[in-house]
């Protein structure tokens, strides 16, 4: 996690010009996940590991260890729900469901 170089309370005069983001690797501090309206949903058994959607997903929310996403879990505090991942994925195993109606 960065230090954050803004207050929270920071009002938009404090703010570098042109909205410069001056510090690297702060995307994580934002919970982009209470954008989201569909959910991700990964048919593990049709998965080919391919890795595409690790790379596409613009949000980092695609959990790979040891190589492989298959069992592992999304971030949903960073998932948006964009459906990059689902749309990318050559073997059409991730499905977009309705985030509310999603179990947790
Ligand atoms: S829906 Fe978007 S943000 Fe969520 S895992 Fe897929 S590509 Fe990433
Ligand atoms: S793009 Fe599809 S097949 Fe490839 S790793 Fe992701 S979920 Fe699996």
């Amino acid at each position: 996690m960065s230090d954050r170089v803004y207050p929270k309370d920071a009002g938009w005069k404090d703010m570098a010009a042109g909205g410069v983001i001056p510090q690297a690797g702060n995307a994580v501090e934002y919970k982009t996940g209470g954008w989201r309206t569909f959910r991700p949903v990964r048919n593990n058994e049709k998965c080919i590991n391919c890795l595409q959607c690790w790379i596409y997903c613009p949000d980092d929310a695609i959990i790979c260890e040891e190589q492989t996403i298959k069992g592992k879990p999304y971030d949903l505090d960073h998932c948006k729900g964009c459906g990059i991942c689902a749309n990318i994925c050559p073997a059409k195993c991730i499905e977009m469901k309705v985030d509310t109606e999603c179990e947790n």
